[in-house]
């Protein structure tokens, strides 16, 4: 018998300890990885962690207190959560080319609450903040949130309007963003799908926001940071760009010059587990005037830091600056466009016609369906979507009229532009074949017809084994 491989071996022991305990965890951990492997995944906001990641988490660092930052904890033994920050902090300022780097966020959402807090703070005068920090936010009725916002001079925030691609982070009701801000969104061109800085301009200067934001989870084209950054400075605005979906575009070079954020923002927030590649987490990038605020992360908005992912994120970050990531973000775009053309080809429509990135937006109305009835069809079908507002949206954000798909968890597996092409004639057939039922949820489709997709998908994803150097046993 021959030895096992170090991969195999960790998680396997790894099991077999959890499962002494609760083997139903073990036994879900197993089928999630079991699961994956046979799911055509295209999902624009996920991806597959390397095992050095994965395992860089499970771990004693997650044992310990280390609330403050480096050298300056409010806790005693912090010395190895120390060695860990400033290992994360400095692969990520390489990476980014970055002047400061804040690692703690644990998420995306986190992150972009750090940021506007700093902001906030960084622009707006201290008796307001004061009175917010004596408040217990949970209590706040709408008149006292409006209150709070006129004692913070009822600042505003000009971002993506959701249907356009923005994320809810991004001043929108939901969100406390949009119980901080008076927000006003900006949207794209309805003739090219596509981001209209003068309109952009135009409403900044009306709507003077002291924050601008920059950045999407669902607009599928580039966007040109240096000049919402003049557009920023015109105005007084501070520039923030959410990178969250493309970050791994930007540390592979695919996006430079006018469409790399961290030059142009005065604030880069971030997660690290979409087009990135590393554990779920976020990030914090800012120009050094802005590193003080951004340090007061915890405890304003966060608790103790999450040392054991934050050696996660230190080992994600050294991956991404290996050359070889750069192939890999190019990949992930060569494939979104290889899929955009097999789908255009055969007759779908999409928004903005095409993309330059990492994802693609399908507009299923073409074919008489809500993003909702699509979704499930394809699911049923075993091709993993979203379904996602499209501009102007008629069917709104429940059930939209819009499928998002991404291409940075399949490009991890290995597939091409060849499999891209393939993918799209499975989706073609799945969305031509659905037909509307009595309700904007319910569908008609051939039950053969979707079996026979999802054994095509699984015959596809057989050729790309997901982590091959995994033998669960
Ligand atoms: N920002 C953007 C642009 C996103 O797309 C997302 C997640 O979808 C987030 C922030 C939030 O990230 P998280 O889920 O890690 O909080």
């Amino acid at each position: 018998m021959s030895a096992l491989n170090a991969e195999s071996t960790a998680f396997r022991s790894a099991l077999d300890v959890v499962r002494a305990v609760e083997p139903r965890i073990a036994d879900a951990i197993a089928k999630e990885l079991h699961d994956q492997r046979e799911s055509l995944k295209l999902i624009a906001s996920e991806n597959y962690a390397s095992p050095a990641v994965l395992l860089a988490m499970g771990n004693w660092l997650s044992d310990k207190y280390a609330e403050g930052t480096i050298g300056r904890r409010f806790y005693a033994g912090c010395q190895n959560v120390d060695t860990v920050e400033a290992i994360a902090v400095e692969h990520a300022k390489e990476l980014f080319g970055a002047p400061y780097a804040y690692v703690q966020p644990h998420s995306g959402i986190d992150a972009n609450l750090v940021a506007y807090w700093a902001i906030l703070a960084d622009r707006v005068e201290a008796p307001a903040l004061a009175k917010a920090q004596k408040r217990n936010v949970n209590d706040l009725t709408d008149a006292e949130w409006a209150e709070l916002r006129a004692a913070f001079g009822n600042q505003r925030m000009l971002g993506m309007s959701l249907d356009a691609g923005g994320h809810l982070t991004h001043g929108f009701r939901p969100n406390i963003s949009g119980k901080m801000f008076d927000q006003r969104s900006y949207g794209v061109d309805p003739a090219t799908g596509q981001i209209d800085y003068a309109a952009l301009r135009e409403t900044a200067r009306e709507f003077r926001p002291l924050v601008i934001v920059g950045g999407y989870s669902a607009y599928p084209r580039k966007v040109n940071f240096r000049i919402m950054r003049e557009i920023a400075d015109e105005v007084g605005a501070t520039f923030m760009v959410d990178m969250a979906h493309f970050a791994g575009l930007v540390a592979g070079k695919v996006f430079t010059g006018d469409f790399d954020p961290v030059p142009h923002a005065h604030i880069v927030t971030t997660t690290t587990h979409k087009s990135l590649r590393g554990p779920r987490g976020g990030a914090v990038l800012c120009q050094p005037e802005l590193s003080d605020q951004v340090d007061r992360g915890c405890p304003m908005v966060l608790g103790g830091p999450l040392a054991h992912v934050m050696a996660a994120k230190a080992v994600a970050f050294a991956e991404a600056r290996q050359p070889d990531f750069a192939g890999y973000a190019q990949r992930i775009v060569d494939n979104a466009q290889a899929l955009a053309e097999g789908l255009t080809r055969r007759g779908a429509t999409l928004v903005s016609g095409g993309t330059d990135n990492h994802l693609v937006l399908i507009d299923v109305d073409k074919y008489g369906l809500t993003g909702r009835q699509a979704e499930q069809a394809l699911l049923d079908s075993g091709v993993v979507t979203n379904r996602n507002a499209i501009p102007q949206d008629p069917n709104g954000a429940w059930y939209t009229s819009g499928i998002r798909i991404g291409t940075p968890a399949l490009t991890s597996r290995g597939l091409g532009t060849a499999e891209m092409d393939q993918i799209a004639e499975l989706m073609h057939t799945v969305l031509t074949q659905t037909k509307p039922g009595a309700s904007k949820a319910k569908f008609d489709l051939d039950p053969a017809v979707a079996d026979r997709v999802s054994k095509q998908a699984t015959e596809l994803l057989a050729e790309f084994p997901l982590y091959p150097q995994v033998d669960l046993g």
